[in-house]
């Protein structure tokens, strides 16, 4: 069943929610910072209002460079309602991380922390289409005197010379998605509010069952896909609660389960692995109104999967997404057949196959290439038409990923043809951090790796080559990229190989140097 209910604009559930349940918590935050439906509607209309007052265009790209907070969907939801585009940024991303998105999306404003406020006046001067800054969050950081813009709690408690566009056309672009692709350079993914909205009708009401009566606990980073997707038009699109941890704490949200009031918990496999650790270090693996737990990501390991649900007597229903098919293609169904290490069945009204490097079809039991066509595929990436033209053909996805189908039609992923390196649920491009350690002055040659970390999934690690058989300090390889890089992407080691192997076309031969790490390790 799709729930073709839930699909409509923005605007129009909030509006919906609210004269149906206005008093009704939508989202809190760790701050306590709350909205009901009644408010949000509210708010978000005024917000939209004074955006387009100050001369946001229908299809204008606005930023939001915003810790885990309720103005976070405040601001989604006011862009939405003004016919603009969001452009989500993570809150922990570096300087030239975020120069390269405004720039690429050619943002007209951004809604700003006060701790990045600073960074983002200086790069407005270089930035010509960038022409409005609103200050959100209330971090308790307070921006120097003069340089305080316009605060989003202020305009959206203050009435608007203008009513919000609420634009009607869901198949217009909507949100602008980085994602880290293999080329190193993250692609601008474009979704539209239907795609988003038709994972929720297809993945997250039916099969998750979420509902209005839901208390969702999200401990997601609400600039990735997977909670834009779960945590922000899951909600909106139901009228379930939320509470929204600025990050995720394995005994904070230990805490919070045991306490009780959560009805589902969407994660990444690195938290639940954390969580599992947790409740066995202090012998409480308690979640008594928890529902489902929902992993999606990356890999979930059969035995974290079997352990963490003996441990809490709940289901832990993986599912499969990516940035490119607004996330979900595939999730368990609980009470179904379960395979652990499946990550279940396609999504109903979805088209997926598994094919060989020919295009055909393999049968079930054989590894190939996962593709997906229906209407949660991307658009395009943005600017890029050679690598959007590469990665859809005649409405296909090529997602990448190799996996398997058992006789049931149940899919377990079982690796990339990409690069990719997935550090607990964080996407890391080889070719980023390469960049990165290539331009230290004792650097002549790199490459990067993912290596197997026992938490973490995987780890990137990079092999390099000095500079003049120069003596090379490793830690201030790490530093520079420190630097350069969010704090994730930052190789976790750093090893010294006589050369980087390479195809004839150019292309480095990294199982060659997994070989060679391997055969250095101890033991
Ligand atoms: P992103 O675009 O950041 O969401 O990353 C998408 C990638 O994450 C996919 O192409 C897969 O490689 C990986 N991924 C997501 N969910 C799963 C899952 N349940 N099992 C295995 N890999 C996954």
């Amino acid at each position: 069943m799709i729930r073709t209910d839930l699909i409509a604009p923005i605007g129009e559930l909030v509006r919906r929610h609210a004269a149906r349940r206005g008093h009704k918590p939508a989202f809190e935050d760790a701050g306590g910072a709350a909205l009901s439906y009644a408010e949000l509607d509210a708010r978000s209309a005024a917000l939209a209002g004074h955006l387009q007052d100050r001369g946001l265009r229908a299809g204008d790209t606005v930023a939001i460079l915003l810790p885990n907070c309720v103005d976070w969907v405040l601001a989604c939801v006011a862009i939405a309602r003004a016919g603009a585009v969001s452009v989500p940024i993570s809150h922990d991303a570096v300087e030239a991380e975020i120069r390269y998105r405004l720039e690429d999306s050619r943002c007209a404003a951004v809604i700003v922390s006060p701790q990045h406020l600073p960074l983002v006046r200086r790069l407005q001067r270089e930035l010509p289409a960038l022409r409005q800054l609103l200050l959100g969050a209330d971090t308790g950081v307070e921006p120097a005197a003069g340089e305080r813009p316009e605060s989003l709690a202020v305009l959206a408690r203050t009435p608007a010379g203008s009513a919000p566009r609420d634009p009607q056309d869901i198949h217009a672009t909507a949100f602008i998605v980085y994602t880290s692709g293999t080329t190193g350079r993250a692609k601008g993914v474009m979704l539209s509010q239907h795609s988003m909205l038709w994972v929720v009708a297809a993945c997250w009401a039916p099969i998750a069952g979420l509902c209005e009566s839901d208390r969702v606990l999200s401990p997601l980073p609400l600039f990735h896909s997977y909670a834009l997707n779960i945590s922000v038009m899951g909600i909106l699109a139901t009228g379930a609660s939320e509470f929204l941890l600025p990050r995720f704490s394995t005994q904070e949200v230990l805490a919070r389960l045991r306490d009780g009031g959560y009805t589902l918990m969407p994660g990444v496999p690195t938290m639940f692995h954390y969580l599992l650790e947790g409740a066995r270090a202090d012998g409480r693996a308690q979640a008594p109104s928890i529902r489902h737990f929902l992993s999606a990501g990356a890999i979930m390991p059969a035995s974290l999967n079997r352990d963490f649900e003996a441990a809490f007597g709940k289901s832990l229903l993986d599912g499969y997404g990516i940035t490119e098919t607004s996330t979900m293609v595939t999730l368990n169904w609980p009470g179904a057949q379960r395979v652990m290490g499946s990550c279940g069945l396609p999504l109903p009204g979805l088209a997926v196959r598994i094919v060989d490097t020919q295009g055909r079809d393999v049968a079930p039991g054989e590894q190939g290439e996962l593709i997906v066509r229906g209407p949660n595929v991307m658009q395009g990436y943005l600017n890029k038409p050679a690598e959007t033209a590469a990665a859809l053909l005649d409405g296909w996805y090529r997602t990448g990923d190799l996996a398997r189908s058992d006789v049931n039609g149940l899919l377990a992923i079982t690796g990339r043809l990409k690069e990719l390196i997935i550090r607990g649920g964080q996407n890391i491009a080889p070719a980023e951090v390469e960049e990165a350690v290539l331009s230290h002055p004792d650097v002549l040659d790199c490459a990067v790796l993912g290596v197997a970390h026992p938490q973490l999934g995987e780890v990137p690690v990079a092999c390099i080559v000095a500079r003049d058989g120069r003596a090379v300090d490793v830690e201030s390889i790490r530093s520079h990229c420190a630097g350069l890089l969010s704090a994730y992407k930052v190789p976790h080691a750093v090893h010294l190989v006589p050369e980087v192997p390479r195809t004839g076309s150019g292309k480095i031969m990294r199982f060659r140097l997994r070989e060679a790490l391997a055969a250095q390790a101890p033991g």
